[in-house]
């Protein structure tokens, strides 16, 4: 049967300078050549056994149905005390906490919920890839702005110079993906100065706060007594218990906020899984399930660090997330995508190029390290690595 070309529906993309994204791209490559991935950022370790046994409890005590809206209740009361006796502010679960579809959706819903079309909001680059194109959907206008090379911290003369009335949200990230940079006390308060007396709203993606090191801590945007109110939180469950394929995170906001988020969340995924929200609500009962998290972290960044020390990659420091970001520049003056890939076809390491996480792809000539992976995996990237400089692997060693 001849097929009419003029039947088929022409369609006009709302994002149509999104590809596949640079994380599938590198995956799908290490795949292929038998890589050791330190690209993506997933833990190649199992989880605690505890937690699918708590999954398993709760499919048999029956909650396989759909619960409410904004969560399962227990899940957001152990969020709620989380939260207080690590930031000290109290969330109201009943108000202030919506249980969500991984931090994504957490994030994808709030600038969907907060931000009409024409509204300005200011993205940090390097940036995690779904913030411009959830900022993009909902018809408003990024506005990006570079953090500092190599220390990736943010200019706030410029950040100053760049907000105008119609600057809707401001999105900041700390720990940083990829810039592993953290926030600190400084930085919120000039955040708080730059907002004070405006409308400006801040989306606050913390997924990675138990991972930072060397005494630093985690200046949660809860803890900021003058932020807090016009901030939104965001966590994640997939990084901090290691199962970032069950996709469960949360938003923390005032009720005004949250009551807007959720108009928006009950149309786009209504609630998220049952059985895996009762599992979490119990494990979090536990401190030490997440107060040894920096210490497990800085222990893997070390040794990634130390077995990379022999070759010639400059490493950046890191004080916080689970990523490393060495510069090659003394190995090749490739641009990173391009060096990325001879690292996966020649030396069999998968890593993610910095560039990638630039709208316009600066490139500084960085790549970024997962070390969220067994010591052996780190190990024997590393032990791959350490001809850099020198050629190629011999055939036969991936
Ligand atoms: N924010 C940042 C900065 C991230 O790195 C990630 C995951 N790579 C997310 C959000 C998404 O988290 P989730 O898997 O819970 O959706």
């Amino acid at each position: 049967m001849m097929t009419d070309p003029s039947s088929t529906p022409v369609v006009r993309s709302r994002l149509p300078a999104t590809g596949t994204t640079i994380f599938s791209v590198m995956s799908a490559l290490a795949a292929q050549h038998g890589a050791v991935n330190l690209g993506q950022g997933f833990p190649d370790y199992p989880i605690d056994p505890s937690l699918v046994d708590l999954v398993t409890a709760a499919m048999r005590a029956g909650h396989n149905q759909y619960p409410l809206m904004a969560g399962v209740p227990a899940l957001r009361e152990a969020i709620a005390r989380k939260v207080e006796r690590l930031y000290g502010r109290g969330y109201d679960p009943e108000h202030e906490v919506t249980v969500t579809t991984g931090a994504t959706q957490a994030i994808f819903t709030t600038i969907g919920a907060l931000t009409h079309p024409g509204d300005e909001v200011i993205v940090f680059e390097p940036a995690y890839d779904s913030y411009v194109p959830a900022v993009r959907l909902a018809g408003a206008i990024p506005v990006l702005l570079p953090l500092g090379f190599p220390g990736y911290r943010i200019d706030w003369d410029a950040v100053r110079a760049a907000v105008t009335p119609r600057t809707r949200l401001i999105v900041v990230n700390s720990p940083n993906n990829p810039g592993t940079s953290v926030l600190g006390a400084d930085d919120l308060d000039a955040l708080a100065a730059l907002t004070r007396g405006t409308d400006i709203l801040v989306l606050s993606d913390e997924v990675y706060e138990h991972m930072t090191y060397d005494g630093c801590p985690h200046r949660s945007l809860a803890g900021h007594g003058e932020l807090a109110p016009r901030s939104v939180v965001v966590g994640s469950f997939g990084k901090t218990f290691h199962a970032t394929g069950w996709k469960v995170g949360y938003a923390l906001a005032p009720p005004t906020l949250t009551a807007e988020i959720r108009r928006v969340h009950q149309f786009t995924v209504f609630t998220v899984n049952a059985p895996m929200q009762h599992a979490l609500a119990a494990f979090l009962r536990e401190p030490a399930h997440y107060d040894d998290l920096p210490g497990f972290f800085a222990r893997k960044r070390d040794l990634l660090r130390d077995a990379l020390a022999g070759t010639p990659l400059e490493l950046l420091p890191c004080a916080g997330s689970y990523f490393l970001l060495a510069r090659y520049g003394r190995i090749s003056d490739e641009p990173a995508a391009a060096f990325a890939q001879r690292l996966v076809r020649e030396f069999g390491v998968a890593t993610i190029p910095l560039s990638a996480f630039y709208q316009d792809g600066t490139d500084h000539r960085v790549i970024r390290f997962c070390f969220a992976k067994r010591d052996e995996t780190l190990r024997e990237a590393a032990r791959r690595l350490q001809r850099l400089g020198r050629g190629p692997a011999p055939a036969g060693t991936g």
